[in-house]
């Protein structure tokens, strides 16, 4: 689960997130839509223990998050919490980021073996088996170079469930694909979303968040102008600078 209250994160000068406040309950699909550089991609950074937040309160799975004011020893040790934080959180991002001197099945592997310490046998096995649930059964001696983009970001969220995530981050994760690959991809986080996955992702596609999103949030300039029901912030939306977007994007 992710919990945020008043967040705030700057890059010097410039304030790019500003008080903003996320749930993400245990089981709850959440789409974040909105322009470029309204700080989607920021906000799952944060939530994935990639940046520092300036204030405000952020926890992941009821443990807090970095803080920039804190004392220094403190965030020495805190980095060490915030990197176990992190190996139970997934993030799938738009350019697949693959190793690509491995294959298929030695990237899904690489998590439980190189970070968790996992026998390699057993987490050979469930390489198999997370690689046919993504529908690439077969594919595991494939190296990324000889697979699809959206078989190559099928596997991608093959690793990052090695690691028993309870969340799920997503950034614009078919926004790279061929059109015709972006199905085959948005049909597996389905899928995860229809088991239960805690899910936070950052897309335009609208058809998907309406179909499988629980909560839509809308952000602007940094801001949660609107957040909501797919069917009110998709289809009914109050705010004008949802409404200006969505006009673009339909
Ligand atoms: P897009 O839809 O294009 O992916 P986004 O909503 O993901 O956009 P972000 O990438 O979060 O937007 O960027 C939000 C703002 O923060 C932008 O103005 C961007 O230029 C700025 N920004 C992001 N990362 C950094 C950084 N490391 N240093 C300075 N500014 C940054
Ligand atoms: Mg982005």
């Amino acid at each position: 689960t992710v919990h945020a209250r008043g967040l705030r994160k700057s890059f010097g000068e410039r304030v790019v997130l500003d008080s903003i406040d996320l749930d993400v309950a245990s089981g709850e699909i959440v789409c974040i839509i909105g322009p470029s550089g309204s700080g989607k991609s920021t906000l799952l950074r944060c939530v994935d223990g990639l940046e520092e937040i300036d204030r405000g309160v952020l926890r992941v799975n009821g443990q807090d998050l970095g803080f920039r004011e804190t004392p220094r020893a403190y965030q020495a040790l805190k980095r060490k919490e915030v990197a176990a934080q992190r190996t139970r959180i997934g993030m799938v991002f738009q350019s697949f980021n693959l190793f690509p001197n491995m294959t298929a099945q030695e990237n899904v592997m690489s998590g439980p073996v190189l970070v968790k310490g996992a026998p390699k046998a057993e987490s050979r096995r469930r390489a198999d088996e997370l690689l046919t649930s993504v529908g690439l059964q077969g594919h595991g001696d494939h190296y990324p170079w000889q697979l699809s983009g959206g078989q190559q970001q099928r596997v991608a969220i093959a690793r990052s469930l090695a690691m028993d995530p309870s969340v799920m981050l997503f950034d614009e994760p078919t926004s790279a694909l061929d059109p015709e690959r972006v199905g085959e991809v948005l049909a597996v986080m389905k899928d995860l979303a229809h088991r239960g996955m805690t899910m936070l992702i950052a897309t335009h596609e609208m058809g998907f968040a309406r179909e499988v999103a629980d909560t839509v949030i809308f952000m602007d300039g940094g801001l949660v102008v609107e957040k909501g029901s797919p069917a009110d912030v998709l289809g009914n939306p109050q705010e004008p600078r949802t409404c200006k977007f969505l006009e673009t994007v339909l």
